[in-house]
């Protein structure tokens, strides 16, 4: 179904968005008023805070986006099961206060605790003692321990020089650490969206390990759920990346978004509104959103 409400404004597609970002109520380290600020500073006009499988710093993020005069989506990054892969959907412009929406999300992070005890095992197994523990030293929501919190254990006890050599030796499928867990279905999480007034983009599409026909599968399954968005931009890209998702956006008619995945400003490699705009070609995702942006 294409949304009714798409503008003609031919320069929309150069607004600074940045539609994806994690705060200290996830797996960030800075807090939602933080994040704000910072996004503020680095020239977004239209920001969204976009946690894990959580809403609960909505109402921060958003207060502090109005104060500084930038337009705000409702955000959320829900981690989804499909085929042996985790895939993440970002839910945009939902009703924050949806009690179905809420409760997927509480289902979708039950479970984690448990998962992140069979993941200490697992790194005490190879001899890295106290990881559960570690790990929980840096979570801010105690719902929300994940593989960045292991990650960041891992760096500061020594036992890797960096996030990006933790994933590559532990905690990732085949290595030490690695606890496969079942999430959300696809269908319910962009159920949940849509049925909460929002819209679901396909995050990062680049980082999944699909074959072709895989990845056929996953969008085009997305899209007979009322998916209608996919992220083009993104700090998980490569230029190349970019062109290619650009042409599947196009190919299957899907609305583009842009968004760093900011998580820290020691870890993450993009900063806050400073990807390029996204191509011209394409139909940005917020402008299907023109009703439910937040502003002051
Ligand atoms: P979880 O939801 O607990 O499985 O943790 C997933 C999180 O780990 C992602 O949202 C990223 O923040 C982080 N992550 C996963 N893979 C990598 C990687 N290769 N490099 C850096 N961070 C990663
Ligand atoms: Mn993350
Ligand atoms: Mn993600
Ligand atoms: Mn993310």
């Amino acid at each position: 179904m294409r949304p009714a409400v798409l503008q003609d404004n031919p320069r929309m597609h150069l607004l600074n968005a940045d539609l994806h970002c994690h705060s200290q109520v996830s797996d960030g380290t800075l807090s939602p008023e933080a994040l704000a600020a910072r996004a503020h500073a680095q020239g977004v006009e239209l920001w969204s805070l976009t946690d894990h499988d959580e809403i609960g710093g909505q109402a921060r993020a958003r207060d502090a986006a109005l104060a500084l005069g930038m337009g705000y989506l409702t955000g959320t990054e829900i981690s989804v099961s499909f085929i042996r892969e985790t895939v993440h959907i970002v839910g945009l412009g939902f009703d924050a206060d949806d009690a179905a929406l809420q409760a997927g999300l509480a289902a979708t992070r039950g479970g984690r605790r448990e998962r992140a005890s069979a993941m200490a095992e697992s790194l005490a197994e190879v001899g890295i003692a106290g990881a559960f523990e570690g790990a929980l030293r840096y979570v801010g929501n105690p719902e929300l321990i994940s593989r960045t919190h292991f990650a960041r254990f891992l760096v500061d006890s020594g036992v890797c020089p960096d996030t990006h050599t933790v994933f590559r030796r532990y905690l990732t499928p085949g290595n030490p650490g690695y606890v496969p867990h079942r999430w959300a279905g696809l269908g319910d999480a962009v159920r949940w969206i849509r049925d909460a007034g929002g819209v679901a983009v396909i995050a990062h599409p680049a980082r999944y390990r699909f074959t072709p026909t895989e990845e056929y599968a996953l969008i085009t399954e997305f899209i007979a759920h009322g998916g209608i968005g996919i992220e083009v931009v993104t700090g998980s890209h490569s230029a190349a990346e970019q062109i290619r998702y650009a042409d599947t956006a196009l190919e299957f008619g899907l609305l583009a978004s842009r968004g760093s995945d900011f998580h820290s400003p020691e870890e993450s490699r993009t900063e806050l509104g400073a990807l390029p705009g996204l191509p011209g070609r394409l139909q940005p995702v917020w402008k299907a959103l023109q009703h439910r942006i937040q502003r002051a």
